[in-house]
């Protein structure tokens, strides 16, 4: 054994209260905080401090503008209507906007995949919040885009621009082919959510497997709402985008701090338990063609990855099942496929029955049933909605038609959301029977942000390559008479192998 593995296995292998070691000691969290950026906790405060003065320097300015440009004041008591669509931006910024997204996520996926740096990922996601999330104020960004998509499929006379279709499809074909490197430094809703997890707590299966559902709902009524012309939801109760642009209505000032608070022990709450875009991003990434390792060459079993990953995002070697037991799961699997039409049926029938609640989120079926329920509300010159209507020269037969075929779209609409929740119902209870083996640890595809913590734990060095001048090749450990020696790492390298 050459010098450097002994080195390294006197001080972090083969004592086994190190290969065991966990994140709940106080050794093993000042570990996984400088883990945070794959330096020295003082690097880490250091860091710290510049995002903190940045993040003042931004937010003076934001404030400094909104000054300098005052809303218009109304002696009438008009109150302004918050916007829950973008205002419309020169084109050329669009396709910049564009250019940055697709530049930044290569980076990532070569920071991810090759270089296999935390701090390149770490730097990049800064950047991004910065420019995505402050300077362009969260918009337009590719978890909104899917809104913008359902409307223009569903209602030709809404255009949509270039740039916001590539907002939305780059990131799946970039999740397509190197995992969710999106997720780990362009997203800004992700990035703001990283960058404040402090001590994340290990959730247990059961739950994260139950709110893991609510990204479904929540895809499903976003898609339904904007395809009926009703509201753009995601941009509507997007917690962050109040924070990016200094200034929302005051709730939602409040749940986006809620979400950072949260999200300081249960990491990235709003990605894992509510992002509708990440569904598409862990079906995307399910067939990703390459995807971030944990480990640079063979694994080691040394454990030191085990508890590394916020997100409870690596999946643990697996041991063979026994006979009965694979027989067992071969009955289950089968009955749980056999009841998958059963969950669409009742998936759909349980949600038609909430379609005439549902469509009440259009405005035109709002009015209509207003004034069909309280008439005299025609009578309240207060009442700007109804007012409007009736100076539109619109006749109520005219909105009642309307509001008509909009529930009848919901109806429609509401059968294909139930029947998807309960495909996506019936799938998961199928997967709890489907028995993977697994030699290693590795990142589970569905669910890891790529943001490259747990590489800093493995201790073994990528291998040589053979191919380069000078470097020996790997003696292949499969033939006789070779031993497998792990090429590790040495603790001064960085990451938290350091402590
Ligand atoms: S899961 Fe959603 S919010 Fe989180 S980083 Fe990915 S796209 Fe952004
Ligand atoms: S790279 Fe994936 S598995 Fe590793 S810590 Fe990050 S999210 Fe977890």
């Amino acid at each position: 054994m050459n010098n450097e593995s002994q080195n390294i296995n006197k001080n972090t292998v083969t004592k086994p209260e190190v290969l065991h070691r966990k994140l709940n000691g106080n050794t093993e969290w000042k570990s996984y905080f400088s883990s945070l950026c794959g330096c020295s906790v003082f690097s880490v405060v250091k860091f710290k401090i510049t995002f903190f003065i940045l993040f003042l320097l931004i937010s003076f300015s934001s404030f400094s503008q909104q000054q300098r440009f005052p809303k218009p004041e109304f002696e009438t008591g008009y109150t302004q209507p918050t916007p829950t669509t973008p205002e419309p931006r020169a084109l050329a910024w669009e396709y910049i906007d564009v250019s940055v997204l697709v530049l930044v996520m290569s980076l990532a996926a070569w920071f991810a995949l090759k270089r296999r740096s935390r701090k390149g990922l770490l730097w990049l996601s800064v950047f991004s919040l910065v420019y995505f999330g402050f300077i362009r104020e969260g918009c337009v960004c590719s978890i909104g885009s899917i809104q913008n998509i359902a409307l223009t499929l569903f209602d030709p006379a809404y255009a949509i621009s270039i740039p916001i279709i590539l907002f939305f499809v780059m990131p799946l074909i970039f999740t397509l082919f190197f995992g969710r490197v999106f997720c780990a430094s362009a997203c800004p809703l992700g990035v703001i959510q990283d960058l404040v997890i402090i001590k994340p707590v290990s959730l247990p299966v059961w739950l994260r497997k139950s709110l893991g559902l609510i990204p479904y709902i929540y895809l499903g009524l976003a898609v339904l709402l904007a395809a009926t012309g009703s509201e753009f939801i995601i941009c509507r109760y997007d917690p962050f985008v109040g924070i990016f642009r200094m200034g929302a209505e005051f709730t939602m000032i409040i749940l986006g701090i809620a979400f950072l608070l949260l999200g300081m022990f249960v990491a990235r709450p709003y990605c894992r338990f509510l992002c509708p875009y990440g569904v598409l991003l862990g079906w995307m990434s399910k067939f990703s063609a390459k995807h971030l390792s944990i480990t640079p060459a063979e694994c080691i079993q040394c454990k030191l990855c085990e508890n590394s990953c916020p997100f409870d995002a690596i999946d643990a070697p697996t041991e063979t099942l026994k006979t009965d037991e694979k027989k067992l799961n071969k009955k289950r699997f089968s009955i749980f496929l056999l009841l998958i039409p059963v969950w669409i049926f009742l998936g759909g029938f349980a949600m038609s029955k909430a379609h005439s609640f549902l469509s009440k989120a259009h405005p035109d079926v709002y009015l209509a049933e207003l004034l069909i329920q309280h008439p005299e509300l025609k009578e309240d010159p207060d009442n700007i909605d109804i007012q409007t209507f009736l100076s539109s020269g619109k006749t109520m037969e005219h909105l009642v038609t309307e509001a008509k075929e909009i529930k009848q779209k919901y109806y429609t609409g509401s059968w294909i959301l139930g029947s998807f929740l309960g495909l996506a119902i019936g799938i998961l209870l199928m997967n709890q029977y489907v028995f993977r083996r697994r030699k290693d640890y590795t990142p589970n595809k569905v669910d890891c942000y790529s943001c490259g913590r747990c590489m800093d734990y493995c201790p073994v060095k990528p291998t040589p390559n053979p191919s380069r001048e000078g470097n020996e090749p790997t003696p292949n450990p499969s033939e006789e008479g070779n031993k497998a020696t792990p090429n590790l790492r040495q603790p001064e390298e960085g990451g938290p192998l350091q402590k």
